[in-house]
């Protein structure tokens, strides 16, 4: 039979790549957490239009990424390619657009573009985000942006990592400089892409994040937003780099950022490396204040950033250790039925406990090992008769043999300590008294 394989583009997060995958998450809501963020969960599907109507059609997500289908009852849903359409989305549907702004969400899980597939690039992918929604103030733009340099410093991936940020303005300096581009742009037009072309008709901003090698020599020359900001809109932008500083996030102007996706204004910023090929973003975000709205919601200025778990994953250095059991392994039908007391006593004591189904005293050991067992505790039939055990030290070698009601103790030695029973029952209330 021909084996099935996992669809183009997705991945099996197995062993030591759900490892990585799960220290950039959990490291990234600890982080969020101590800047304010809250964490929310929305579908990972949405109503088509949520997307089409806010990431723009000239974006390469809505034009040629979304993963939509019509559902059994004829409605069109999209498989969602980005979280902050959704949590926009969740602000309105939910009623919380007067109260307790800004509201600070964080977010992780799956995304899905149709993209082409390569090193960190596919189309089931992953990302964590935050959001400050209902802000307008520089100083949610620099808070976002510190709590994702915090997260790239805490999973000691921020060597070799830059921010670059730039200024989208605001609307009048967004139509100055547009006209500025069209003008630029109409006299390269026949040297464009075909997808450029379309674009400059569209949003012109748009071919300054063009891929095309062809179009990236023309943008190179582009005019910038620079002159073309309102005072206000370059007040703002002061603001955000004053309070960076203050902040302590290094960052590094680039004119060229305009980001993906339609919605953004004032701040956009992407950290960059060159570790990871030509897939070198792995945070991206800006200022967004026309996108609540767009949801049928109230002007509700925001900010935000996503980053690819992928990415970071592969920049981690060192993959985080998989938890060590400890193996329970008897000798004999009689000490397999004591064992299993052993077992269940010790997983309720917070041990993590490994035992074989089958196997003789040999094959339970080899099983012990490739589990990377730290301890072995073997019940033989001497220990059986005698209510003992033996606590053997699979690092060291070395081994004790203590009353069966003793082992805990034993293993403490050799570092096993019950720590998830005891934060378990903490936070049950019913802590045992400690120092
Ligand atoms: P790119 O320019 O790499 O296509 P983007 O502008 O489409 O990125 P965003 O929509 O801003 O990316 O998403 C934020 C982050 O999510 C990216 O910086 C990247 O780390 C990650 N990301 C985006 N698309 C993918 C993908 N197909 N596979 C893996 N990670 C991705
Ligand atoms: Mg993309």
């Amino acid at each position: 039979m021909e084996k099935f394989q996992p669809v183009r583009g997705t991945r099996d997060l197995i062993g030591e790549d759900f490892r990585r995958h799960q220290a950039v998450v959990d490291t990234a809501r600890q982080i969020a957490a101590l800047y304010g963020f809250e964490e929310w969960a929305t579908p990972i599907f949405e109503e088509t239009r949520v997307f089409s109507r806010t990431l723009g059609d000239t974006s390469d997500v809505v034009s040629k990424e979304m993963y939509s289908f019509e559902d059994r009852g004829g409605d069109s849903v999209t498989l969602r390619p980005e979280g902050t359409a959704g949590v926009c989305r969740a602000l309105v549907s939910n009623g919380l657009t007067q109260s307790n702004l800004p509201r600070k969400v964080f977010y992780a899980g799956p995304m899905f573009r149709y993209e082409r597939p390569q090193k960190g690039r596919y189309r089931q992918f992953h990302q964590i985000g935050c959001e400050v929604l209902g802000a307008a103030e520089p100083l949610a733009d620099a808070e976002v942006i510190a709590c994702g340099y915090h997260i790239l410093k805490a999973l000691d991936v921020a060597e070799g990592v830059v921010l670059e940020i730039n200024t989208l303005g605001d609307t009048p300096s967004r139509d100055a400089y547009r006209a500025a581009l069209i003008e630029y742009f109409k006299a390269h037009a026949e040297a464009l892409s075909m997808d450029s072309q379309v674009r400059l008709d569209k949003n012109p901003m748009r071919i300054l994040d063009s891929k095309d090698e062809g179009d990236k020599k023309i943008v190179a020359s582009a005019p910038t937003i620079a002159e073309h900001l309102t005072p206000e809109a370059a007040a703002f932008y002061a603001a955000v780099k004053k309070h960076l500083d203050r902040f302590g996030v290094p960052w590094r102007e680039n004119p060229r950022i305009v980001r993906g996706l339609d919605y953004y204004s004032h701040t956009a910023f992407e950290f960059i490396t060159d570790r990871l090929g030509a897939q070198g973003t792995v945070m991206a975000g800006g200022r967004y204040n026309g996108l609540v709205e767009e949801m049928g919601g109230p002007a509700t200025p925001s900010v935000g950033w996503a980053a690819g778990i992928e990415r970071l994953s592969m920049l981690l250095e060192e993959p985080p250790a998989a938890d060590r059991p400890v193996a329970v392994v008897p000798m004999g039908a009689e000490a397999e039925d004591a064992a299993l007391d052993m077992v269940q006593a010790l997983r309720l004591s917070g041990v993590a406990v490994d035992i074989a189904y089958k196997g003789n005293f040999k094959k339970r050991l080899e099983r012990a090992n490739k589990l990377n067992a730290i301890a072995a505790i073997i019940i033989g039939e001497s220990e059986l008769a005698e209510g003992m055990a033996v606590v053997k030290n699979l690092d060291a070698g070395t081994q004790v043999r203590v009353p069966a009601d003793e082992v805990m103790p034993a293993l403490a030695e050799i570092g096993v300590d019950g720590a998830v029973f005891d934060e378990l029952m903490d936070d049950m209330g019913e802590g045992d008294e400690e120092e």
